[in-house]
């Protein structure tokens, strides 16, 4: 593997390279379409103006889903396509996209009902050829989950989706790309599209976020793939539809809080939206608000103390014997949906669909969804081909993920479990981080399901920048630690030091600035 594979800086304002395709955002949508044009046999830049994945898709709520709302929103082909591309990512990608088993409690006295939760389920697995869902009566659900509510309790159901961890799926994508040629760069704004006499675009004007370098990369198109900043360079076609930034928060607590070892959806007694408490890498994390984002979109985004009220209060609502408190979380995580809105309805109700916009060699994807990148890639390829040459090979009925061959076989040092996580987190470069581990690295991080080897591992390979990047993106240790796993950032340091290019004074200045960004973003917002 080559380390740090960011390009190098040119000259200012230096006409740098020609490209076939420059994707601008590295969240879950840039990376899907730069994974595909480069396997398409395109020459393709993707720039990101913070870190990879650093926007909407390192904060989403971890589902790989048809969405079951949506269906019951009457949007039967989000939903189908949803399903089947969870279908395929859960075959391609074992260890990273996984099942996820949720149940539903049925109240007597709470609609939907059994008989149109049992309809809604059964059309939901015909989706995906098969009976995915199971009816539990009361005794049964409550051997599963013994503290719910039993008020009007009537028993539930149990069907499947699937959980993945969204950051790595991104620097997955990224990863496999560069290994098959493709050029990622993080912290490199685009500026300015560049376009000659006719407007056809010709070029991206970009700018180092530390060295404020810039420089100037020619190519044939360009895809907008910046999610919630897609208006800044592409304003939409149709006067009435714009972006809408919607805020979703989440939060975070130790896998005790709460007796469940499956997913709980139900419905949020204040405005009856749906909202959940799931495990994911060995914690609870409970989802999610939907409220306007007015606030700074270059700014992280977080939680305030009346979403984590609301959380709470759905959740006490149906585990009145557990009373959870703030002061019970770990941490908050707050994401903005890139969502596409007519005219404002109730938030939840917006369409989650996606769109693309084409504009003489500058064609824009946004909206949709985490679990559709893949569709959306190719939707988006599409409407960019009149741009570009023969596509090399078409990729379009393959894996989306590099094959793994014969790795578990060859691998004693961690066990199936472990293996098969790193797999789908780090493909075939699981193979090398074993390789230049100690037994005592691969161990996994009290608390967490991360071992200590992937630290070193992703700051030498993954175009780390910033201690913020290793510990919340590369790995999310941040997010499922107390106070963002302060007590280990000295072991951090010693594990990364003949690694990162960093002096002692840098060390101390990383440490800091993490912590502090934790506390603004991350930390729960106590009461004013
Ligand atoms: C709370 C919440 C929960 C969700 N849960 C789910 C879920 O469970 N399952 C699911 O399928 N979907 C879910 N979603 C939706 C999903 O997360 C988003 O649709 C998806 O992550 C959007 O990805 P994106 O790449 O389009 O945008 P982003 O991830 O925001 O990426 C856009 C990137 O563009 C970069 N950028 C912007 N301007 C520039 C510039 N000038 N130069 C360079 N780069 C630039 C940004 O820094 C950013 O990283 C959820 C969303 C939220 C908010």
């Amino acid at each position: 593997m080559k380390s740090n594979q960011a390009g190098q800086a040119g000259q200012a304002g230096q006409i740098d390279e020609q490209w076939d395709l420059i994707v601008i955002g590295g969240g879950i949508t840039g990376a899907g379409v730069f994974r595909e044009a480069v396997r398409m046999g395109y020459k393709t830049l993707l720039v990101e103006q913070k870190d990879f994945s650093w926007g909407t898709s390192s904060r989403s709520s971890k589902m790989v889903h048809g969405g079951l709302r949506y269906m019951a929103q009457g949007k039967f082909l989000l939903t189908m396509t949803s399903v089947r591309e969870r279908e395929k990512l859960l075959r391609e990608a074992p260890g990273l996209v996984e099942i996820l088993e949720i149940l539903i409690p049925v109240y007597s006295d709470q609609k939907p009902g059994k008989h149109t939760l049992s309809l809604g389920l059964s059309i939901y697995g015909l989706m995906a050829l098969e009976k995915q869902h199971t009816y539990f009566n009361k005794n049964e659900f409550l051997a599963i989950v013994p503290d719910i509510k039993k008020a009007d309790f009537v028993g539930g159901f149990q069907f499947l989706d699937a959980q993945v961890d969204d950051s790595r799926l991104v620097l997955r994508l990224i990863n496999e790309g560069i290994a098959s040629g493709g050029r990622a760069d993080n912290y490199t704004e685009v500026t300015e599209i560049v376009r000659d006499a006719e407007r056809m675009v010709s070029g991206v004007r970009v700018k180092d976020a530390e060295t404020k370098e810039e420089r100037i990369f020619s190519t044939r198109a360009v895809i907008n793939a910046t999610g919630s900043w897609a208006e800044t360079f592409h304003p939409s076609p149709k006067p009435n539809l714009h972006l809408r930034p919607l805020r979703g928060s989440h939060l975070i607590l130790p896998k005790d809080a709460l007796p469940i070892s499956r997913t709980i959806s139900f419905l949020h007694p204040d405005d009856k939206r749906p909202v959940f408490a799931s495990i994911w890498e060995g914690r609870i994390l409970i989802g999610t608000t939907d409220l306007d984002h007015d606030e700074d979109l270059s700014k992280e985004p977080s939680t305030t103390r009346e979403e984590v009220e609301y959380l709470l209060d759905g959740i006490n609502a149906y585990f009145p014997d557990h009373k959870l408190t703030a002061e019970d979380c770990i941490a908050t995580m707050a994401g903005v949906r890139p969502v596409l809105s007519e005219g404002k309805l109730d938030p939840s109700k917006e369409s989650r669909e996606n769109v693309v916009w084409s504009d003489k060699g500058l064609v824009t994807v946004t909206g949709g969804k985490l679990t559709t990148f893949r569709k959306m890639a190719f939707d988006t390829l599409k409407t960019t081909s009149p741009f570009l040459p023969k596509p090399g090979k078409k990729v379009e009925n393959e894996p989306v993920f590099a094959e793994i061959n014969g790795m578990s076989e060859n691998s004693d040092a961690v066990s199936e479990v472990v293996m098969r996580r790193l797999c789908g987190r780090y493909g075939k470069a699981a193979e090398e981080l074993i390789k230049m581990s100690s037994p005592d690295d691969l161990t996994q991080i009290p608390g967490t399901n991360t071992l200590w080897a992937e630290i070193p591992f992703t700051a030498k390979y993954e175009n780390v920048r910033h201690l913020e990047d290793l510990l919340l993106r590369r790995v999310r240790i941040g997010l499922l630690l107390p106070e963002g796993g302060k007590e280990y950032l000295d072991k951090i340091q010693k594990l990364c030091k003949s690694i990162l290019p960093w002096d002692e004074k840098r060390w101390e200045e990383e440490k800091k600035a993490y912590l502090k960004l934790w506390q603004e973003a991350y930390s729960v917002p106590k009461l004013n």
